[in-house]
């Protein structure tokens, strides 16, 4: 079988670097999966951290790399601090989260190592994995890595953090975020279908869209909520966050957080255009309850 990390066009990139001859691409990690931290956490939408938490996986590095990244201290390149595993090591650790308790698996930032995260779900699913996987990306993937997750995944948690080339080629160096973006969600949502929840109150199967509330970025959040509402509406699930922290190295608006006006006046947008399936942070839990906990 090809071995998909030489020549690597996982990702939009498409450095096309070599990665099993120890050469990296933008996103500067090997060839193996490098995993920063693994643990139950608290801090997702309630659809999904419920009362017993999520079992999160966090990968290093990402193919996307804003400048403003709300997870820098880990995806910015190799910390010195992951630990290197395989298909196996991974597996047995879903099985321990699950033996914990956790209401899912929860991969975060997996796209630029997807096969060998994906035979690592297919190894756990094999070996008695029962709750629910989901993956937490960029949702700047490109489809042909994402069908490596058909039938495995049963939850993707895509940013649409763009709807403005210019904004992300400003801020993400991705001109062609928004197009890239809308077709890894209709691969989603092709993949899990509408939401599915369980009588527990959580989302068992299903696409969450995750949208940043930027500062300065309200009509372009306007124009993100219209594109998911009036294409998908109701049979996804929208997260409005206003979370957002200004970053070391932020400048300009970035350095600035978005304005409690704005973050509401979004909300009552999406409430307007009959959007029920949704989560609003409120602003008050800006820069804390969705941050990753070992980052707060
Ligand atoms: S996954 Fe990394 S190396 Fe591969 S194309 Fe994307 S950025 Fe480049």
């Amino acid at each position: 079988m090809e071995n998909l990390f030489a020549n690597c066009n996982l990702c939009p990139r498409r450095c096309g670097a070599d990665r099993t001859g120890g050469r990296t691409g933008f996103c500067k990690m090997p060839d193996h999966p490098v995993v920063n931290l693994i643990r139950l956490h608290y801090g997702e939408e309630p659809i999904i951290s419920g009362k017993n938490g999520s079992g999160t996986v966090f990968f290093e590095g990402c193919s996307l790399g804003c400048i403003y990244c709300q997870n820098y201290s880990i995806s910015r390149g190799p910390t010195g601090r992951g630990i290197e595993m395989d298909k196996d090591s991974l597996a047995d650790a879903y099985l321990e989260l699950q033996a914990q308790g956790a209401n899912n698996i929860n991969l975060v930032t997996p796209m630029h190592f997807a096969p060998a995260v994906a035979d690592s779900i297919g190894k756990a699913k094999a070996s008695g994995l029962k709750i629910p996987v989901a993956v937490n990306c960029s949702g700047y993937d490109l489809v042909q890595t994402l069908k490596l997750f058909d039938g495995l995944v049963d939850i993707y948690m895509p940013d649409m953090k763009y709807f403005s080339s210019k904004l992300s080629a400003e801020y993400s160096k991705a001109p062609d975020y928004f197009t890239v973006c809308c077709s890894a969600i209709d691969e989603m949502v092709r993949q899990t279908g509408d939401i599915v929840m369980g009588p527990d109150g959580l989302i068992k199967k299903g696409v969450i869209v995750r949208h940043l509330i930027l500062p300065g970025g309200l009509f372009d959040s306007k124009h993100v909520l219209d594109y998911l509402t009036s294409r998908y509406g109701n049979r996804i699930y929208i997260s409005l966050m206003s979370q957002y922290t200004p970053m070391p190295g932020c400048t300009g608006k970035l350095k600035e957080r978005p304005s409690q006006r704005s973050c509401e006046s979004l909300s009552d947008y999406l409430a307007s255009k009959g959007q029920i399936n949704a989560f609003v942070q409120e602003y008050d839990s800006c820069g804390n309850e969705m941050i990753p906990d070992f980052l707060t």
